[in-house]
C-alpha cells in the first residue's frame, strides 16, 4: 500500500510535469473507483489551469483557481505522466490531459479515489476526509509536544496511536514500526505513560524515517515518466519491519512479530522497552 513517503514521491513526480498546465480533457473509464468520480469532472476541469500540485497526509491535493481535485492512491493505484497517444491497459481508469501528455490513475485493486472540492465549499483541509486529520510529520516542529500533549490520559498503545492519524498523519504501520524501533519504545506501551523527553526522540525518529524513505525514492522519480515505468514505490532497509524471527541489526536478538488491531508490529524485545 502507499504510505506517505510514496505519496509524496508521486507529488514530486507529477508536480513539474502538471502544474502551471491548461487541462484540454478529462478521461473517465468507469464510474468511479471506491466512491463515485464527479460526473462532471470534464465540464469542472477542461480549459482551467492546474496551479499547484499539494499533499495532505495520503491525499493529493491538485489545486484549481475554482477548487481541488482529490487523489487517493489507496491500496493500489498510482500515477504515470505519459505521452498523450499511449493506449490506456486495463486498470487504466482515469486521466487528466494537458496537451500531449496525459496524467495517468491505474489502479488494479480500485480502493483509490478522485473527489472534487469546490473553492465556494471552503479550502480543501474542509473537505469531510481531510478535516480530521492530524498534522503532518514533516516538518512540523510541534510534532513532539503535539503527541505528548494529545496523549495525556490515553492508555492505547503507542503503535496504534500513531497509526489511527488524529494526532499525525502519514506513520502507516511500516515507519509505525520502525521509528518505534528507532527511539527503543516498546510498541505496546501506553501512549499517556511516555514522558515528553521520549516522545521528542520519537518525533525525530518519524520525521527522519520519513525523510530517509522520501530521499530514496527521489531516485525513482525519473520512473513517473514513459509507458514501462513503475510508480515510485521501494524497498528500503529496515530495522525490524517484515524481519521476523531474524537477528535485531543493533543486538543480534530475534525480531518479534505481535497483532495490534488486526495490524503486525515488528518490534525487538531487547532494545524497546
Ligand atoms: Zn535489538
Amino acid at each position: 500500500m502507499p504510505e506517505l513517503p510514496e505519496v509524496e514521491v508521486t507529488r514530486m513526480g507529477i508536480a513539474p510535469h502538471i502544474d502551471g498546465r491548461i487541462v484540454s480533457a478529462i478521461i473517465m473509464r468507469r464510474s468511479g473507483l471506491r466512491w463515485p468520480f464527479p460526473p462532471d469532472l470534464a465540464e469542472i476541469l477542461t480549459g482551467r489551469t492546474v496551479r499547484a500540485t499539494g499533499r495532505r497526509g495520503k491525499y493529493l491535493l491538485i489545486q484549481f483557481d475554482h477548487g481541488t481535485l482529490i487523489i487517493h492512491l489507496g491500496m493500489s493505484g498510482h500515477l504515470r505522466i505519459l505521452p498523450l497517444a499511449t493506449p490506456a491497459e486495463k486498470h487504466d481508469h482515469f486521466d487528466l490531459v494537458t496537451g500531449d501528455q496525459v496524467m495517468r490513475l491505474t489502479d488494479p485493486r480500485r480502493f483509490g479515489a478522485v473527489l472534487w472540492h469546490p473553492q465556494a465549499d471552503g479550502p480543501a483541509d474542509a473537505h469531510v476526509l481531510l478535516r480530521g486529520l492530524g498534522i503532518e510529520p514533516l516538518g512540523a516542529v510541534s510534532l513532539a509536544q503535539t503527541l505528548f500533549s494529545q496523549t495525556r490520559g490515553r492508555s492505547a498503545a503507542i503503535k496504534q496511536v500513531l497509526l489511527a492519524g488524529d494526532i499525525v498523519v502519514g506513520v502507516g504501520n511500516i515507519y509505525a514500526s520502525e521509528s518505534l524501533f528507532r527511539a527503543r519504545i516498546h510498541p505496546k506501551t501506553p501512549a499517556g505513560r511516555i514522558a515528553l523527553a521520549r516522545y521528542v526522540t520519537l518525533a525525530s525518529e518519524i520525521q527522519s524515517t520519513l525523510a530517509a524513505a522520501i530521499d530514496q525514492g527521489g531516485s525513482t522519480l525519473r520512473d513517473f515518466v514513459g509507458a514501462n515505468g513503475q510508480s515510485g514505490y521501494f524497498q528500503q532497509s529496515y530495522f525490524v519491519y517484515d524481519r521476523t524471527g531474524l537477528p535485531c541489526r543493533v543486538c543480534g536478538q530475534a525480531v518479534r512479530q505481535i497483532k495490534q488491531g488486526q495490524r503486525s508490529t515488528f518490534y525487538c524485545v531487547h532494545c524497546q522497552t
